[in-house]
């Protein structure tokens, strides 16, 4: 007999006839004689509203203010865990549903984004051994102080995974309305390819770098704890994509996927004095601010006495950032700032990169043959990033999709 965690994405659960639908899946794993913990999220568009509803009292400014917006939208969840298990009662099957407080999963009190600190196993474990299927409203947990936290958006995947590695689950099945992870979302370029494994470390660059079909911090815990993750959809039975160790990858491409994020903005400091320690008195005070900068490019001008400073911020931080930088707090001096929130950064992603020369300069290459400029360009061991005008996110997708080789080979009839 194994334990089997099952997780289920808002539009898994979007209605009764969805939770009915999904708790099939969980019935077919009770009838294998397997124990199962199911992870829900909120019902498709319910945590968006929520959120809606606390931003039009406050925006997340405060600590307080957090407190109380996690309050408010971890309550999504804790509909969807009663009514699943409404759903098993309704097949015969017995159930216990969970909200975060009870099990207890506590988390640290960085409210709206929290991280996970120890899952209590006891109840549960009372509760499975009595033969129940325990229903777990993903996404949340209680502070040290007792109060609600949520995991950032999409956490509910990282419940799911925290869960499976905390009670030593054989599977961890993330289901969603794709049937696995494809080699850039399918909604974008349509002739994106499913992959039927993904390395743990490919997955959590494409997850950081915008693939929101995971949260990064739920890769990161299954590539920790070992976590046997598979990606699948909930609407048919077809095998999704695994999350493996790269050893398990019979061949590397050259690039495994394409992410994409509109998330960012950009920031240029204009004719900053040039000497040192010019970058410490910008980046130090954001830092400070909890700022964090995601990409940097640095030009000096033609004399070497001055030079201009570009980086990247997360678009909800440009006005607190901008604000850093004009404060003058610290900072070297400089004659202008332009900000752009009309920038997306793409990222190519693969692990074949350590073996592989010349596939910057091809990204580079294919990007010039559309016309589309590159404003920072940034790398690492296995990616390769570049931020471009938004306008041109999904021209830019497709083109290095077809010149990476990535694209689906049509099936045909013969
Ligand atoms: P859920 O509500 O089930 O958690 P999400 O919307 O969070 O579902 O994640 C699934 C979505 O992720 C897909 O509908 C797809 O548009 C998007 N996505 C982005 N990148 C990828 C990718 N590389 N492979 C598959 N899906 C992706
Ligand atoms: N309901 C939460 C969200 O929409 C958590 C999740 O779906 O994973 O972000
Ligand atoms: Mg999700």
């Amino acid at each position: 007999m194994a334990l089997i965690v099952q997780k289920f994405g808002g539009t898994s659960v979007a209605d009764i006839d969805r939770i009915r639908h999904a708790s099939g899946h969980t019935a077919r794993e009770i009838a294998a004689g397997n124990k199962v913990i199911v992870v829900v999220s909120a019902m498709a568009g319910v945590t968006n509203q929520l959120v809606e509803y606390c931003n039009q009292l406050s925006p997340l400014a405060t600590v307080e203010s957090r407190a109380h917006y996690d309050h408010v939208v971890a309550s999504g969840e804790q509909v969807t865990s009663g009514l699943m298990a409404l759903a098993l009662a309704e097949r015969g099957l017995p159930s216990r549903a969970w909200c975060g407080w009870q099990i207890p999963m506590t988390t640290d009190s960085a409210h709206s984004k929290a991280r996970i600190e120890h899952i209590d196993v006891r109840a549960i474990n009372e509760s499975l051994s009595r033969g129940e299927v325990a229903v777990v409203a993903g996404f949340q947990g209680i502070t040290a102080e007792g109060k609600i936290s949520t995991l950032g958006r999409g956490g509910s995947d990282t419940t799911a995974v925290a869960l499976a590695a905390a009670f030593g689950a054989e599977r961890c099945d993330i289901y969603t309305d794709v049937d696995g992870v494809y080699t850039c979302d399918p909604r974008i370029v349509k002739k994106a390819r499913k992959l039927d494994k993904v390395s743990y470390e490919e997955m959590l660059e494409m997850a950081s770098l915008g693939s929101k079909v995971l949260q990064t911090r739920s890769v990161e815990l299954a590539m920790n704890y070992h976590v046997r993750v598979q990606v699948l959809s909930s609407f048919d039975d077809k095998p999704g994509t695994f999350l493996v160790d790269e050893e398990e990858l019979v061949e590397q491409q050259r690039v495994t996927g394409i992410a994409y994020s509109r998330e960012e903005a950009r920031i240029t400091l204009v004719n900053v004095e040039n000497r040192p320690g010019v970058s410490a008195g910008i980046f130090g005070p954001l830092a400070d601010a909890g700022i964090n900068v995601d990409m940097i490019v640095q030009n000096v001008t033609e004399s070497g006495t001055q030079t201009d400073v570009t980086f990247t911020v997360a678009k909800t931080e440009l006005a607190r950032a901008l604000q850093i930088v004009k404060s003058g707090e610290g900072m070297p001096r400089f004659e202008n700032v332009h900000t752009d929130s009309g920038v997306a950064k793409i990222s190519v992603i693969g692990v074949g990169m350590r073996s592989h020369a010349g596939i910057a300069a091809e990204m580079f290459r294919t990007l010039a043959e559309k016309n589309i400029n590159i404003i920072v360009i940034s790398t690492s061991e296995i990616k390769i990033s570049v931020l471009i005008d938004e306008a041109y996110i999904e021209l830019a997708l497709r083109a290095l999709h077809t010149a990476y080789g990535l694209d689906a080979v049509e099936e045909k009839m013969v």
